[in-house]
């Protein structure tokens, strides 16, 4: 149960369209974890997603607050990064074990800091550099969920 997918994304608008794309078939929920080193991308993909999810206004990257919550009518986003994380136990006294327990998108930067605590992701988003200051999306499902928002790419 492993399909992977990759994609090339020529600018910084190419990134936040994946993340459009991606979007509608993860508004139910998902736990998707976003790889990469610092300044791949991880956020603007995010952003992407969170935008096209109905959020109006800047897109905060979670560095210092850890996560961000989102709710947008019926959906509610929790976006993560755990760069700065030094336990996974600070995830418990956050209070972020029900926000992957129920319906919502938890998209999670930085997720090897939170091993222990995280559970396993649906999907993998792995961003690269590309060529010419570019950057190359992969994207692996790892359950049937995970496997649904890949179909959907496909099929766009
Ligand atoms: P991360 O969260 O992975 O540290 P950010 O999203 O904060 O990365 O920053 C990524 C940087 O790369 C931003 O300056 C953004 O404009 C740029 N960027 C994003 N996607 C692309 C792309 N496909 N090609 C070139 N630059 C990109
Ligand atoms: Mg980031």
């Amino acid at each position: 149960m492993s399909q992977s997918v990759h994609i090339p994304l020529a600018d910084e608008a190419a990134t936040v369209a994946l993340g459009k794309q991606l979007a509608p078939a993860l508004a139910d929920g998902a736990v998707v974890f976003l790889q990469g080193d610092l300044g791949l991308g991880k956020t603007t993909l995010s952003r992407g997603i969170i935008t096209a999810l109905g959020h109006e206004g800047a897109v905060k990257s979670p560095t210092y607050t850890l996560v961000e919550p989102y709710e947008l009518g019926a959906v509610k986003i929790y976006h993560f990064d755990l760069y700065r994380l030094s336990d996974p136990e600070e995830l418990e006294l956050l209070g972020a074990r029900e926000y992957f327990g129920r319906h919502c998108l938890c998209l999670v930067e930085w997720s090897v800091r939170g091993q222990g605590f995280l559970p396993e992701a649906d999907m993998e988003i792995e961003l690269q550099m590309g060529d010419d200051g570019g950057r190359i999306a992969c994207l692996s499902a790892h359950s049937p969920r995970g496997e649904a928002v890949l179909e959907c790419l496909a099929t766009d």
